[in-house]
């Protein structure tokens, strides 16, 4: 009876998250973050939903599924829950402090645009959403991802950003410092789902990894791909520039689950909370 007690007790102490090495590599339940829930052993792959969105869910270990949940910037920290066939499971959202960066750009159209550009600028949005909100069948590659460009990092990822002292969007991706021209190559394999040349992000490739993990590549001086390309892992789809709203030579890449931009630097091993 004491033994029973100890195992109830046990299985309680146990954390919603998996244990296994991607589960420790990718658990960064913060807002921009990404939440590993534990689903524990099945024959087939429970279907999972974050606030009415389909979920990235693999298996690990060869043992057990995890849900891979992106957490939009805007969540509060607390009690969120994801949909497992249908039940309610919670998880918990801690909370991360991002700081302040304050930006002047020369172009004025750039910070209050003026109304053909705004039209423009809601176009461009809708379209760039619709790409996020594609899920498809695949198993991605690799969920630690490999550095789409040599060079160091700049920009992180979440920064409350004032240009010429108004607050506009926070920084949705991870700068990487690198020359013009520098090859940019897929951290994992995927499809081309969208090629664009925006008012902000400049010309712009988003590669589709499967399963709602979809990374977007911004303010490239070339693209080297087509819409529908595979891209195998490493592939080389463009060349950094700094097109857009951008102040030099620079990638901007996003990370997308869910349809919730997430910390690229947690794919890469380079979080810091
Ligand atoms: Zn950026």
């Amino acid at each position: 009876m004491r033994l029973l007690t100890l195992l109830i007790l046990f299985c309680l102490a146990l954390p919603a998250h998996a244990e296994g090495f991607i589960s420790r590599l990718l658990h960064k339940p913060v807002p921009g973050g990404v939440a590993v829930v534990d689903l524990g052993p099945a024959a087939n792959a429970p279907s999972v939903r974050y606030q009415g969105k389909p979920v990235l869910v693999i298996h690990e270990d060869q043992q057990r599924w995890i849900a891979i949940v992106g957490i939009p910037l805007s969540v509060k920290p607390g009690t969120a829950q994801v949909q497992v066939a249908g039940q309610p499971r919670s998880f918990t959202v801690s909370s991360k402090h991002y700081v302040e960066q304050r930006i002047t750009i020369q172009n004025q159209q750039q910070v209050n645009p003026n109304a053909k550009n705004l039209a423009r600028i809601e176009r461009e949005l809708a379209e760039q959403t619709r790409a996020y909100q594609q899920f498809s069948a695949r198993q991605p590659s690799n969920l630690l991802f490999d550095r789409p460009v040599n060079g160091p990092l700049s920009s992180p990822f979440g920064l409350r950003r004032f240009f010429n002292g108004e607050e506009r969007n926070p920084h949705s991706g991870l700068d990487f410092a690198a020359n013009s021209g520098t090859p940019i190559k897929a951290p994992a394999a995927g499809t081309v789902i969208l090629i664009g040349d925006y008012f902000f992000n400049g010309k712009t490739v988003f590669v589709d990894h499967g399963q709602g993990l979809i990374s977007m590549f911004c303010h490239l001086s070339a693209i080297d791909v087509q819409l529908g390309d595979e891209l195998p892992r490493g592939g080389v789809l463009g060349k950094v520039g700094a097109t857009g709203r951008a102040t030099g030579p620079h990638l901007h890449w996003n990370v997308s689950l869910n349809d919730a931009r997430v910390d690229p630097a947690i794919f890469i091993g380079a979080f810091k909370p």
